[in-house]
């Protein structure tokens, strides 16, 4: 592997755990008290009893020690276990789902290859969306019919849908028509799936209609649209394809708040357009995380390009952009 291949790999598990580092570190080091954020003596020096705090800065596993100073999470790591840097980056890929190049799968954990096992099931059963299926009619139903839809999205006629009952294993108790959206990590490559149960054209009744096939989403995208120098963020599926559909800009979605201000971006997007949700009736969580994803954007650009980056939230509290716009669909036009 030369010099840059291990700097490429190197920088692929990087913005792999990018905001995932406390529980990395925390996972890989049996929950040492390195990680509490508390100041206290120090695991590289190993000495004094209040010089080292494990800052976390920018979401990048950061840590400062007043006696040695400064450093990331991997010097960390190493001091804490004794482990080479190629056993800590080998840990730490496997930790953040990323499969190293020059490493064969068995590296992987089991879980989380089971699971892309089962997504690529799931998704094989499913086929594209088609003008009067159940996806296409719930889509139209907010006003998101399309000609033709994008290929990150598929129906799936029969999917099964489960609950826990108390401790006991989670069990199937029905089959629904679904939405599924291919949620792709940094790679590019499919990671997992997002389910949207539906019947009747709407939503299903259900207290999990919406639900991500497994945990470790971790900074990864339903890819919509395939971005050019520009590219639209939004949390959900419906409200990335309403704004796609009042702007013509490819817009990717994040699916939730946690994992929206981790969201991976390649390079070439020079131009950011953020569609936060207005939780202003609740935590201001997807203000919130919004920002935080536009902070550190921003903050990556000014070590590369200038690049632009824009939040818009709607005016109203509680709402989303997919509702701006069915109730721009359904008002009627005004004549100038
Ligand atoms: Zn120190």
């Amino acid at each position: 592997m030369s010099k840059q291949e291990f700097d490429d790999r190197v920088d692929r598990a990087v913005r792999a755990a990018h905001g995932s580092w406390t529980n990395i570190l925390k996972s890989l080091t049996g929950d040492h008290p390195a990680f509490n954020g508390k100041n206290q003596a120090c695991p590289i020096c190993r000495k004094g009893v209040d010089r080292f705090r494990y800052t976390n800065q920018h979401g990048e596993g950061m840590y400062f020690c007043h006696q040695c100073g400064p450093g990331g999470p991997f010097k960390l790591l190493q001091g804490i276990t004794g482990w080479s840097f190629l056993q800590a980056l080998e840990r730490v890929e496997a930790q953040a789902g990323v499969v190293a190049t020059s490493k064969p799968e068995s590296n992987e954990p089991p879980t989380q290859e089971r699971m892309k096992k089962l997504a690529r099931k799931i998704w094989n059963q499913a086929v594209p969306v088609k003008a009067g299926d159940e996806v296409d009619r719930y889509l139209r139903g907010r006003g998101l019919g399309m000609a033709q839809y994008p290929d990150a999205l598929r129906f799936h006629p029969a999917l099964g849908y489960f609950e826990k009952i108390g401790d006991a294993k989670s069990r199937q108790i029905a089959e629904y028509p679904a939405m599924l959206a291919r949620i792709d990590g940094a790679d590019g490559e499919a990671l997992t799936l997002h389910r949207t149960y539906l019947q009747d054209g709407r939503k299903a009744p259900l207290p999990d209609a919406k639900k991500v096939l497994s945990a470790g989403v971790n900074g990864a995208a339903v890819r919509l649209f395939k971005p050019t120098d520009k590219l639209g963020i939004a949390e959900g599926i419906e409200t990335a394809l309403a704004v796609h559909l009042s702007s013509g800009m490819p817009v990717w979605a994040g699916l939730s708040a946690g994992n929206l201000e981790k969201l991976w971006l390649p390079d070439s997007v020079q131009c950011i357009c953020i569609y936060a949700d207005n939780d202003g009736n609740s935590a201001f969580d997807g203000q919130a995380s919004a920002y935080a994803l536009a902070r550190r954007l921003k903050k990556e650009f000014k070590r590369t390009t200038d690049r632009q980056v824009q939040v818009f939230v709607p005016k109203q509290d509680g709402t989303v952009w997919a509702d701006v716009w069915l109730s721009r669909l359904n008002k009627p036009r005004r004549v100038a």
